[in-house]
C-alpha cells in the first residue's frame, strides 16, 4: 500500500528522508506486487506524477531519482512550470490530464506530449487542427465518463466507440487509448473494468485509470497508466 505521509513531512517536503523519489519506490514496489498478484508482467503500468499545484521544488526530487512522466490539469499552469523543467530534463514526458478548453488548444499541443482527456468533438477537431498546423502530432487519449456522472466531462460509455472511431478514422488524430476517473463515492473496479473492455473492443493499448488511492486495483484491472498525485508529493497546497 501507499506510505502515509505524516504531519511532518508534508511541511518539508523536500526533506532527504521521504521525497518524491523514495515515495515513487514504494509505489513502484507495491504496484509490482499488485501486478503479479493479478499474474501480469511487472513493470508493464507506467506511473504518470500528477504535479498539480505543486512547485518546482517538489516536483524536482521525483526528476533527480529519475522520473519522466508527469502530468498536469491545467495548460496555465503547466505552461509556466514545465518549459524549464524541460529545459534541464529534455526526456520528460508530459500529460495533460485536465479539461481542455477551445482557446487553450494551441498552448496544450505546445507544452504537453499527450493529450489524455480528449471528450468532445469540437475539441477533437481543434486539436487536429492544430497538431497539422504546427506539425506535432501527439497521441491522444479519449476520456470516458465512466461512471456517466452529470458533473464530469468525458464521453458517455455508450457513444465510446463511435467517438473513437471519428477522432481516429475521421480525423486521423492518434488515439492511443482511453482514460477515466470513476464516481469517488463507489468501489471503482466495475468502472475500472469497463474502460478496460471499451479499451479492448477497439483495439486500443494505453489504458489511463486509477489514483493515488486505487492504482493497485486498476493495475490489475489492465491499467497501462495510473495518474498518481498525492501519494507522491503528498496533499496539494490549496
Ligand atoms: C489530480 C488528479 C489525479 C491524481 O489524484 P491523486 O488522488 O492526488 O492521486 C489523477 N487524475 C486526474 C485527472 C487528476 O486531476
Amino acid at each position: 500500500m501507499t506510505v502515509p505521509i505524516s504531519e511532518t513531512e508534508n511541511s518539508t517536503q523536500t526533506s532527504l528522508n521521504h521525497d518524491a523519489g523514495d515515495r515513487l519506490r514504494s509505489i513502484r514496489e507495491s504496484l509490482a506486487a499488485a501486478l503479479t498478484e493479478a499474474g501480469r508482467a511487472e513493470d508493464t503500468v507506467e506511473i504518470v506524477a500528477i504535479s498539480k499545484k505543486h512547485t518546482v521544488e517538489t516536483v524536482e526530487p521525483a526528476l533527480r531519482a529519475g522520473h519522466r512522466v508527469f502530468g498536469e490539469n491545467r495548460v496555465q499552469e503547466a505552461k509556466e512550470k514545465w518549459p524549464t523543467l524541460r529545459d534541464a530534463y529534455p526526456d520528460i514526458s508530459l500529460h495533460l490530464v485536465g479539461p481542455l478548453q477551445s482557446n487553450k488548444v494551441k498552448d496544450a499541443v505546445d507544452v504537453f506530449d499527450l493529450i489524455e482527456t480528449v471528450d468532445r468533438e469540437k475539441i477533437a477537431r481543434a486539436l487536429k487542427t492544430e497538431m497539422d498546423r504546427v506539425g506535432r502530432h501527439l497521441p491522444c487519449l479519449v476520456q470516458v465518463n465512466i461512471g456517466q456522472e452529470e458533473q464530469k466531462s468525458g464521453i458517455d460509455p455508450t457513444s465510446a466507440d463511435e467517438f473513437i472511431r471519428y477522432c481516429s478514422q475521421d480525423l486521423s488524430l492518434d488515439v492511443a487509448g482511453v482514460m477515466c476517473i470513476p464516481p469517488n463515492d463507489e468501489p471503482p473496479a466495475p468502472y475500472f473494468a469497463l474502460l478496460k473492455k471499451i479499451a479492448d473492443r477497439n483495439a486500443l493499448r494505453t489504458v489511463s485509470m486509477g489514483m493515488s488511492g486505487d492504482y493497485e486495483i486498476a493495475a490489475q484491472l489492465g491499467a497501462t497508466h495510473v495518474r498518481v498525485g498525492s501519494a507522491i508529493f503528498g496533499p496539494r497546497p490549496t
